[in-house]
């Protein structure tokens, strides 16, 4: 059954300034929080999938890992083909596409590291994609709750022929109501 694209009014949308908007619903909201907290020693991670809607990204659901991802306490690499199932299953219930990735930290590491940068430099050198826009979701996991980092990769149009990205932290702290499954 096709079903159309639909932006929750419940998802929690994350600007900053003039960044592009980026919505994530709270299922997979919820998924990427549980996913991480599974999995305290090592990283975790996956693709999200959803939406671009002109410059902004709504994000409908979030994959995980994968069976054969390489998983450590510094480094995460998700298992290709499953993700590549998953975005095709998605993409035939509701026509989402891929939008972004996430990842978790297990160290205490609060920002990208020059590899999760060079990731997607990577990205957004590759011809076969031609984005304007990538969401890149990071949660770090420590002793308390989780934080939730949320940015934004956009290319930016110059002279040069050089592709250049800004990458904008839109939001960093706690997940919002929608990423919590229990609430006394
Ligand atoms: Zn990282």
């Amino acid at each position: 059954m096709q079903l159309p694209p639909k932006s929750s009014p419940s998802s929690a949308r994350f600007q900053s300034k003039a960044s592009p908007i980026i919505s994530i619903s709270p299922s997979a909201l919820t998924q990427i929080r549980d996913l991480s907290l599974a999995s305290r020693e090592v990283e975790s991670g996956g693709i999200l999938v959803g939406n671009n809607i002109g410059r902004d990204i709504h994000i409908i659901s979030a994959s995980g890992p994968g069976p054969n991802a390489q998983q450590s306490g510094s480094h995460f690499l998700r298992d290709t083909n499953y993700c590549r199932e998953f975005l095709s299953r998605s993409y035939v219930e509701s026509g989402a596409d891929y939008v972004g990735e996430w990842h978790s930290h297990v160290i205490d590491l609060r920002q990208l590291s020059g590899g999760d940068l060079g990731t997607l430099a990577g990205i957004f050198i590759d011809p076969d994609y031609e984005f304007l826009t990538f969401a890149m979701v990071l949660v770090v996991v420590g002793a308390g709750e989780p934080e939730l980092h949320v940015y934004s990769a956009e290319r930016l149009e110059g002279t040069s022929r050089r592709r250049r990205i800004a990458i904008t932290e839109l939001y960093s702290g706690i997940f919002p109501d929608g990423g919590r499954r229990h609430r006394c």
